[in-house]
């Protein structure tokens, strides 16, 4: 059998077809860190961190965390939960980091069991929701160009949090008769919102992502009261310990594996948001289909997908995981089922 696992690291420069603009800023540029595993045997287990500068990560800090968390990887890659525990405790502060880990972790054990990572999970992939497809913050007539580019999704998810957000929901409802979401990426005030709820009705939206800031957990509640659509919380809620302040204050979470830092927690915090009665969403990063196919494993224990990230790149290296007309279809190959472009 293997002898330690080795890691090695790359840096994937990434790039949208189109600046990828939300409230707080946006480009066309992305870097995020391929992470790949190898054991004796030659097994490989690959995995993505896509750094927020919100979350307070960048590649250079994946890349200098990951060197430290080198130091604890298993002997034996099966040992995944006491791993991750350790993993956690030694840096809490890199989730990005830790879930590429994670996620070569499962790549890699399902290879050595010859099954896919959904398969370990006991999960059919056909149960999968279909995922949205994002329309970035943009001019009135990029807007209309995006979304005739985006025929083939059967949902789109808007990005609001500007002073000309009505204008945008008009001009998106002028072009399309598609179902419509929304996320204000933490833009908005109470009042505010309040205000938009008719507005998000009148252009048949339906659903409304985190609204407030991360913190405005009162507001969100205040919020959910009045909304007719269900209230989805994203920036406030990033592990499985943020779900129980949120009970009764949101309709549901929004999970992204750059924010829970696993695999694992992913599942966890999908049982704790059911016990509780809230509607699971899984998102992604900006990231190439190496993190979207980790977090595509799940996708048939939620409720609302929005695994966009890969979709909206021109220069994606890897095959996985696809959202081709909106259907998440996941690679029938052992471990994640990745395979380089
Ligand atoms: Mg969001």
């Amino acid at each position: 059998m293997s002898q330690q696992l080795r890691m090695e690291t790359e840096v994937l420069q990434l790039h949208t077809r189109h600046p990828f603009i939300i409230a707080r800023g946006g480009r066309s540029d992305y870097r995020t860190v391929w992470v790949r595993l190898t054991d004796g045997d030659g097994h490989e287990g690959w995995g993505e961190a896509a750094p927020s500068k919100f979350y307070g990560e960048s590649a250079e800090t994946i890349l200098a965390a990951l060197v430290v968390y080198a130091d604890l990887l298993p002997a034996d890659p099966f040992d995944i939960e006491e791993t991750e525990a350790r993993w956690a405790q030694l840096m809490r502060r890199n989730p990005a980091a830790r879930a590429a880990l994670s996620s070569a972790l499962h790549d890699l054990v399902g290879k050595r069991l010859g099954i896919p990572v959904y398969r370990l999970w006991g999960l059919d992939p056909a149960k999968a929701p279909r995922s949205t497809f994002t329309i970035g913050l943009d001019t009135p007539e990029k807007v209309r160009a995006k979304v005739l580019e985006a025929q083939e999704y059967p949902i789109l998810k808007i990005k609001l949090g500007t002073d000309q957000d009505e204008a945008i929901l008009r001009t998106i409802r002028d072009a399309t008769d598609k179902e419509i979401r929304v996320d204000a990426n933490c833009a908005w005030t109470v009042k505010h919102t309040i205000q938009m709820l008719p507005v998000l009705k009148e252009f048949g939206v339906t659903m409304l992502e985190q609204p407030l800031p991360p913190e405005a957990l009162d507001g969100l509640a205040e919020v959910t009261r009045r909304s007719e659509i269900p209230v989805i919380a994203d920036e406030s809620c990033e592990t499985a310990a943020d779900i129980p302040p949120l009970v009764g204050k949101v309709d549901g979470i929004n999970i992204k594996l750059a924010k829970c830092g696993s695999l694992r927690e992913a599942i966890r915090m999908i049982a704790i948001a059911r016990a509780h009665g809230l509607l699971v969403m899984v998102g992604c990063m900006i990231e190439s289909s190496i993190a979207i196919t980790a977090a595509a494993h799940f996708t048939p224990l939620v409720d609302i997908v929005d695994l966009d990230g890969a979709a909206l790149l021109d220069n994606d290296p890897f095959v996985g995981a696809t959202i081709g007309g909106g259907q998440v279809s996941l690679p029938s190959g052992p471990g994640l089922g990745l395979r380089r472009r």
